[in-house]
């Protein structure tokens, strides 16, 4: 299949985890793929990966050095990204942090950090895309947000507030630009086996894992099969909605 045959992807985060098995997917149904992240040297391996799941010769893969909570440094990045591919079709707000802490315990710095990666980024990338977007009258605006914006988390008040913030801007946004055919959907992913959950104590993981109805821990691919539905052309009259991609644990 080539779901994605002539269109452009703008993948925030797309380094690693969740966001590189999105742009790997993406890469193999026939997309145009940029990605953004702070690490040079995993955006370099995530471009060779992707170089090995092209599907047609004329596809260009690059990656940009970019923090996306600087609003300066992200726009400068995006006008790039249009000066390089002439569009972005889809935009993947998927770049995300932890800071996990109890209330009482948290930092100011640590509160600032998760809002400002988690939540300001969606606000900088969405803001100059979604005038070209307009503009060209389609578009597709996936934010990764989470099951614990859904739910709430002890020790993740910063956490849950940021991605219960992307769920609220997203439903705001999607009324904003459905009138030109640019739709924004949320994936909320459950527990997701990446560098991100893998700080984690061995005896949180399994009272976790306890709590999913499919019995597994999720993968990055699951979530990268969420966001092509959500990307392509399949999902044309969905916008302003949150899917759980969670193995069950949210219903
Ligand atoms: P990872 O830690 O594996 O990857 C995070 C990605 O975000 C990296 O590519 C990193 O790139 C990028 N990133 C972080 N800060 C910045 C920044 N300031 N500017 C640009 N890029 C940045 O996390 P996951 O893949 O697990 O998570 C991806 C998203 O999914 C996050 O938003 C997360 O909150 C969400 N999520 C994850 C779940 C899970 O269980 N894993 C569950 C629910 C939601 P680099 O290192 O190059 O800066």
């Amino acid at each position: 299949m080539q779901l994605l045959k002539g269109k452009t992807a703008l993948i925030t985060g797309g380094t690693a985890g969740i966001g590189k098995a999105i742009a790997l997917l993406f890469a193999r149904q026939g997309a145009d793929v940029a990605i953004f992240g702070t690490n040079g040297e995993r955006a370099v391996q995530a471009v060779l990966e992707m170089e090995t799941h092209r599907l047609t010769s004329e596809q260009k893969f690059l990656s940009f050095l970019v923090d996306v909570a600087k609003t300066a440094e992200a726009e400068q990045a995006i006008q790039q990204v249009i000066s390089a591919f002439g569009k972005v079709d889809i935009l993947v707000n998927n770049a995300g942090i932890t800071r996990d802490n109890l209330l009482m315990r948290m930092t100011e710095e640590d509160w600032d950090d998760v809002m400002r990666v988690n939540l300001k980024s969606v606000y900088n990338m969405c803001r100059p895309l979604s005038r070209i977007m307009m503009k060209a009258k389609s578009g597709s605006i996936i934010n990764i947000s989470s099951v614990i914006g859904l739910t709430g988390n002890a020790g993740q008040t910063n956490y849950a507030a940021s991605k219960a913030g992307m769920i609220g801007f997203t439903k705001s946004l999607a009324k904003e630009l459905s009138s030109r055919g640019v739709r924004a959907n949320c994936i909320a992913p459950g527990y997701i086996e990446t560098q991100m959950t893998e700080v984690l104590p061995p005896q949180v993981k399994e009272g976790i894992l306890t709590k999913i109805p499919l019995a597994r821990i999720g993968q990055p691919g699951d979530i990268a099969q969420a966001a092509l539905f959500l990307g392509s052309d399949m999902s044309n009259y969905i916008t302003g909605q949150v899917l759980p991609v969670d193995g069950g644990m949210v219903m």
